[in-house]
């Protein structure tokens, strides 16, 4: 899995989070990339819990995201 970098506003650090530990109603899975201080997030990357593999996907796709937008 490729790294995540730093905040782009405080500089601390992030990591991954899923829809079960952010929301307890949310109907579908998703993952986003959060800053552990602030707080800031990428937009959720829905995916379908029962295709294998959906999961990395979307992870990589979070971090991208993430990465893209602390450069
Ligand atoms: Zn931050």
């Amino acid at each position: 899995m490729s790294e995540l970098k730093p905040c782009p506003f405080c500089g601390r650090e992030a990591r991954l989070s899923y829809a079960e530990r952010e929301d307890a109603f949310a109907t579908e899975p998703y993952v986003i990339v959060m800053c552990c201080s602030c707080g800031i997030r990428t937009p959720k990357i829905f995916y379908v819990s029962e295709h294998q593999g959906e999961l990395g996907t979307a992870e990589a796709m979070a971090i991208q995201k993430w990465n893209r937008r602390a450069e």
